[in-house]
C-alpha cells in the first residue's frame, strides 16, 4: 500500500492552498477529491474582499472589475441605503480559473491531485476510497467541506447549523450596467439571511440564502421567484449556471485536531457567521492548519496541536456570533424594513458591509516550532 505524509481530503480552496503550503515544506502530499473536474458543482459566488485581496496573491486575471457601491434594499425595495467605496471593495473570481490555478500551485510545488476519488473512510491510518487503492497516511487534512466526513470519522467537531444557498450566474452585454452589489433584506425570499445580485460589469451572480427550515416553498422556487425582479438584475447573454450549497455558520469548531490529522476550511466552521464568506477565512486558515501539521509530523510533539485551537479562535467571532441571532430573529417584513431603517446613516452598515474582518488574524510562526525557533 502507498504510503504518503499527508493525505488532503477535498480540492477546494481550503484543501488546495493547505497541500501547497505543506508540499514546500517537503512533505509526501496527496490531495484527492470526488469532483471530475474542478469547474464542476462549484458552490461559491466567488467574492472576494478587498481584505483578501491585500493579503492574498490571487492572480488580477482570475478576478472581474473591482466592485464600490453596495446597496442594501428593505423587503419593499424602496429607497435602498448606499454606500459607495473609493476603493475597489469586492471582486467576483472566475472560480474554474481560480481552482486550477490553485491545483497547479499545489501540483508544482511537489503535491499529487487526484480527481474523481471519493474518500470514503480511514481506520488505524489506512484511507479508502473509491475510485482509488487505499492509501496508508500519517496524517489526514479534513478540508471536505461542510459536511465534512472525516470530521466524523476523526470524532472531531462537527458543524450542525447551516444556511443554504443557491444562486444563477450568466454573462451580460458589456456597458449595461454600473458595476454594484445589491443585498436585500427579505425574510420571504431569504429568511435569516439576503438576497443579493452582484455585477461587476461582465457578469451576474444572482441569489439567496436563508434557513432551510424556513425556506417551505423550497430554496430554487425562492430563488427563480427572486430572481424575477431582483434590483439590479439584468437578462442574461448568454448561459446561466445553478449554483448552491450549505453554509455552515455555527462559528469555528472548539475540537479541530487529533494525533490522526485535522480540518481547514469549511469543514471547520470556518465562515464569518455573519456575512456568510468563506474564501478568506479558508485561506487564513490553511496557512495555520499548514504550519501545525509540518510542525506536529516533524517532532511528534501533540502540543503542537494544542496551537490549531478552534475555542480560541471562535472566542474572537463572538461579536459576529451575536448579530448572526440578530440576523436570524428577522423573520417578518415589517421587521426587516425597521432593521434597515435602523442601519441608515450608521457606521455599522459600512463596517460590515466593507470592514468585516472575516476571520481572525492567525500568526502561522506561532505554531511551527521550526519558524518560531529557526536555530534550533
Ligand atoms: C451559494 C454560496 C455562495 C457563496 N459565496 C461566497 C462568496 O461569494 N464569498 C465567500 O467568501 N464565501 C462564499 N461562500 C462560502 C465559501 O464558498 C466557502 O466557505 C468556501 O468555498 C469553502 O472552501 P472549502 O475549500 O473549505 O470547501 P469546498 O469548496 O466546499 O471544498 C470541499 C471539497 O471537498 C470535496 N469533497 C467533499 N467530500 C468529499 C469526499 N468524501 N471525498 C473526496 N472529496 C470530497 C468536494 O467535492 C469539494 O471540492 C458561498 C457559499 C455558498 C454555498
Amino acid at each position: 500500500m502507498q504510503t504518503v505524509d499527508v493525505l488532503v481530503v477535498g480540492a477546494g480552496l481550503a484543501g488546495l492552498r493547505t497541500a501547497r503550503l505543506l508540499a514546500r515544506r517537503e512533505l509526501n502530499v496527496l490531495v484527492v477529491d470526488r469532483r471530475r473536474s474542478l469547474s464542476a458543482g462549484i458552490r461559491t459566488t466567488g467574492i472576494f474582499v478587498r481584505r483578501t485581496l491585500d493579503d492574498f496573491d490571487v492572480p488580477d486575471h482570475l478576478l472581474g472589475p473591482g466592485v464600490r457601491d453596495v446597496l442594501l434594499y428593505p423587503p419593499s425595495r424602496r429607497a435602498p441605503i448606499r454606500l459607495t467605496s473609493d476603493r475597489d471593495e469586492y471582486r467576483v473570481a472566475d472560480m474554474a480559473a481560480v481552482y486550477e490555478h490553485a491545483r497547479r500551485a499545489a501540483e508544482s510545488a511537489g503535491a499529487r491531485v487526484l480527481l474523481g476519488v471519493r474518500y470514503v473512510g480511514a481506520s488505524m491510518g489506512s484511507v479508502r476510497f473509491a475510485g482509488a487503492e487505499p492509501v496508508t497516511a500519517r496524517f489526514v487534512v479534513g478540508a471536505d467541506g461542510a459536511r465534512s466526513r472525516v470530521a466524523r470519522d476523526l470524532g472531531l467537531d462537527v458543524n450542525r447549523r447551516f444556511l443554504v444557498g443557491a444562486e444563477i450566474v450568466h454573462p451580460i452585454a458589456s456597458g449595461t450596467t454600473t458595476p454594484a452589489f445589491h443585498c436585500v433584506l427579505d425574510p420571504r425570499v431569504a429568511p435569516g439571511y439576503l438576497g443579493w445580485v452582484i455585477d461587476d460589469g461582465r457578469h451576474a451572480h444572482v441569489g439567496v440564502a436563508g434557513y432551510p427550515n424556513a425556506m417551505r416553498t423550497g430554496i430554487r422556487n425562492l430563488l427563480d421567484a427572486f430572481a424575477a425582479d431582483a434590483p439590479g438584475h439584468v437578462a442574461p447573454a448568454g448561459p446561466v449556471e445553478r449554483r448552491g450549497g450549505p453554509i455552515p455558520v455555527g462559528g469555528v469548531l472548539r475540537r479541530l485536531a487529533c494525533p490522526a490529522g485535522l480540518l481547514v476550511g469549511d469543514a471547520a466552521g470556518a465562515v464569518s457567521p455573519l456575512t456568510a464568506g468563506g474564501l478568506d477565512p479558508c485561506l487564513r486558515m490553511s496557512e495555520l492548519a499548514a504550519a501545525v501539521t509540518a510542525g506536529y509530523l516533524r517532532t511528534g510533539d501533540q502540543r503542537v496541536l494544542s496551537r490549531y485551537d478552534g475555542g480560541a479562535l471562535r472566542a474572537r467571532f463572538r461579536g459576529r456570533l451575536l448579530l448572526r441571532r440578530v440576523f436570524a430573529g428577522i423573520r417578518s417584513p415589517a421587521v426587516a424594513e425597521a432593521a434597515v431603517t435602523a442601519l441608515r446613516g450608521r457606521a455599522l452598515a459600512a463596517r460590515i458591509l466593507f470592514g468585516d474582518g472575516s476571520f481572525p488574524e492567525v500568526d502561522p510562526r506561532l505554531a511551527d516550532p521550526a519558524i518560531d525557533h529557526p536555530r534550533r
